[in-house]
């Protein structure tokens, strides 16, 4: 079984180094850390959630670019997934409204395995439910979003990693890398040319509290929470800057980057300054979302400023800047799903407006929400 596995695992390697060859003729750059080529040639960064002690000796969970030891593991799983994909159990969540986005989810565990466990799973795919559901509560969509979910150990025994995700493919529409998730709803039709737009795998060793409230007991990691968070960066929750030579990983920018602004005053769009100054931006404490949806949700927020801030420290922290909504500016109330970390034995079960807003501006439609909460529920 193990050299079957290693076996399949080294061709996988060859058919994606192909890949690599194929689309960057011409170009010097080596593959980088952390970021996943697609089959059809688009970098992409992978976040990885995992359990880090603080400075303050407290356990949190922290969101940063997967290793390259974890993608490989991502990479031989997708390939395991696609084969297994048509004989896999699969669930469908929709809201209640004829308007909210339908996910189909995927389960390709092997039989008896993770979310097919036969004592667990059925905890497991509750949760995993629970987190759809709360997205399609707010999400809007005509065309099915298909996730990959599963639970298996991988080759790279990281105990420390709760769970990876991210969309599988990307098109090129109207100049943007766009998550295929995000393209069937413009399009209206089906972009999708792998098995699924997103796929999210866990660690099953992690001590996962399964309550669908988002709740986590003690020192539990919160499932709901965790897959919220990864969803959001399956929808296109991504950027593309990268730190060192502030290029773009490809040759056009996800829909994200396009908002991104040094500054909040005025628009100053990063995607638009020299190479130089991007390199200082993605350092800056200084990059805010400033999309209209963005700039509308944030003056409406309990930390009202004239764009949502995002996480930009100094030093670059791979995976967590940029992609992630500013801890400090809202710590107060604490920040939503998409702050880069949080304290274990907190979680929530819903998208927080700030989040809402800013995949509004990539494109997204939403349903019309009365008022929804702007922070995330915490530890009493
Ligand atoms: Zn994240």
């Amino acid at each position: 079984m193990t050299s079957k596995r290693r076996f399949t695992l080294s061709l996988a390697l060859v058919a994606a180094g192909a890949v690599w060859f194929a689309t960057s003729s011409g170009s010097a750059r080596a593959p980088q850390a952390g970021v996943y080529l697609t089959p059809n040639g688009y970098r992409v960064p992978v976040y990885g959630m995992s359990v880090v002690r603080g400075a303050d000796g407290r356990l949190e969970i922290s969101c940063g670019q997967a290793t390259n030891g974890q993608i490989e593991s991502v990479r031989f799983g997708r390939s395991v997934s696609r084969a297994m994909s048509a004989r896999s159990p699969r669930s469908t969540v929709q809201a209640d409204t004829v308007t909210a986005a339908k996910f189909e989810i995927i389960y390709t565990d092997s039989p008896g395995a993770g979310f097919n466990d036969p004592q667990q799973g059925p905890a497991r795919k509750r949760a995993l439910e629970a987190a759809f559901a709360a997205w399609s509560k707010v999400l809007q969509g005509t065309i099915p979003i298909v996730v990959q979910a599963r639970m298996e150990k991988g080759e790279d025994d990281d105990e420390d990693l709760l769970a990876v995700g991210g969309p599988v493919e990307l098109v090129g529409l109207n100049d943007l890398a766009m998550p295929t998730s995000l393209a069937s709803q413009i399009l209206n039709e089906v972009v999708r040319r792998e098995a699924a737009d997103i796929e999210v795998v866990y660690n099953p060793d992690v001590d996962w509290d399964y309550a669908v409230s988002g709740a986590a007991v003690g020192e539990k990691s919160s499932f709901v929470y965790i897959t919220l968070h990864e969803i959001a960066h399956g929808l296109g929750f991504i950027d593309s800057f990268v730190a060192e030579t502030g290029e773009l990983l490809n040759p056009i920018p996800f829909p994200y980057d396009t908002f991104v602004n040094r500054g909040m005053n005025s628009p100053n769009l990063v995607t638009k300054r020299s190479l130089e100054q991007i390199k200082g931006d993605l350092i800056s404490k200084d990059l805010f979302f400033g999309g209209p949806k963005a700039v509308e949700a944030s003056k409406k927020s309990i930390r009202p400023l004239p764009m949502i801030k995002l996480y930009a420290p100094d030093p670059y922290e791979p995976g967590s800047s940029v992609a992630h909504v500013d801890l400090d500016t809202y710590d107060d109330f604490l920040v939503g799903l998409m702050a880069p970390k949080v304290i274990v034995g907190t979680g929530a079960d819903f998208v927080d407006t700030l989040t809402l807003a800013i995949l509004e501006d990539m494109g997204y439609k939403l349903v019309p929400q009365p008022a929804t909460p702007t922070g995330r529920r915490d530890k009493p």
